[in-house]
């Protein structure tokens, strides 16, 4: 048999006694090494996001102890998209707990595209919260706890993630919101399984606007810190979300997070983690990083191409895969909680 390590050790060891100049070392040369890549399309199914310059590109990490590394356009705004369904799921698991949100949506991995108008046969319910149908679930019960207040505290929310005050890109709201008949008819479809009983309207209103939130990919890294570190963020010391929350929330990203993508990225990548259509990935190294990327052009999985060749590198480098033998991802937490 013969050995082919994936990892990097020489990089992975070094990061063990590494400065801060080494991490970045690490985290700009990833991003150098994807730059000439103009592979995918952007997104145009929304007409605004089409107008996103496409060459656009910025990675970050956050560690959990609250450093930030980055390179490229890491504070261009772009729209997060689906990786909102990350923190609108975790919220609900806050407020109801486990057992309502598991009788509201499943954690099944679905092989549909993220936007099918389907739910599962088995429970007349949507297969995962990662996917279209189970996120406007999410979105319909927090509409219906919280009132017309939802997208405020959603936006709270988020922007406590963030660690700054977040906005919602109006444009691209207006411009979902006058198109988004599929989502529209998963709303309908929602409606009449039970799932809520609201006015579909009032439910894809908050679940546009939470889509439509403006990040950059250091809000993503520090948001992905925030789960990393269980639940409370890094770098303003804001306890967001319970240890069950974050583990029911991580495992579903693992599993749905890069819809009929999630697969091969779990086997390639090894971390849970969370794609959006503006381009945007999130992905979470358990007790020790987050990840931001941005990069518009997408696969046929809607994910960003450049992100995920980013993630495989840092995955690789780091050797931050969830099963990798030789796990010098653990190594890397101790070198970060060094004092710089
Ligand atoms: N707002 C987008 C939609 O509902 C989100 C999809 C995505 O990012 N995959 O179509």
């Amino acid at each position: 048999m013969t050995a082919s390590p994936s990892i990097n050790t020489a990089e992975a060891n070094a990061l063990a006694s590494q400065t801060a100049a080494e991490i970045e070392y690490i985290v700009i040369s990833r991003h150098n090494q994807m730059l000439a890549n103009r592979d995918g399309e952007v997104a145009d199914y929304i007409p605004e996001l089409a107008k996103v310059p496409a060459d656009q590109f910025g990675l970050a990490v956050a560690s959990k102890t609250g450093q930030i590394f980055s390179a490229g356009d890491a504070q261009a705004t772009f729209t997060i998209q689906s990786v909102s369904k990350v923190y609108t799921f975790a919220m609900l698991l806050e407020l109801v707990g486990r057992e309502e949100v598991y009788d509201l949506v499943g954690v099944q991995p679905s092989s549909d595209p993220f936007n099918t108008i389907t739910l599962d046969p088995r429970t007349n319910r949507p297969f995962n919260p990662m996917v279209n149908a189970g996120a406007i679930a999410v979105c319909g019960r927090l509409r219906q706890l919280l009132g017309p207040s939802a997208f405020d505290e959603v936006l709270k929310l988020f922007s406590r993630a963030a660690g700054r005050p977040l906005e919602v890109d109006e444009k691209v709201f207006e411009s979902e919101r006058e198109t988004g008949h599929r989502n529209r008819a998963i709303g309908h479809l929602l409606r009449a399984a039970g799932v809520y009983d609201l006015p579909v309207d009032e439910v894809l209103d908050v679940y546009f606007r939470q889509c439509s939130i403006k990040v950059n990919a250091i809000d993503l890294a520090v948001m992905g810190a925030t789960l990393a570190n269980l639940g409370v963020n890094p770098r303003n010391g804001e306890d967001l979300f319970g240890l069950d929350a974050v583990r029911d929330t991580l495992s579903v990203m693992f599993t749905c997070g890069m819809y009929d993508g999630a697969g091969d990225w779990a086997s390639r990548v090894g971390l849970p983690a969370k794609s959006g259509v503006g381009g945007g990935i999130m992905a979470v190294v358990n007790r020790q990083i987050g990840i931001g990327v941005f990069s518009p052009r997408l696969d046929e999985a809607g994910n960003s191409v450049r992100g995920k060749m980013c993630c495989i590198g840092l995955s690789e480098a780091l050797g931050l895969h969830a099963f990798d033998a030789a796990n010098p991802g653990s190594s890397f937490l101790k070198g970060l909680a060094k004092p710089a």
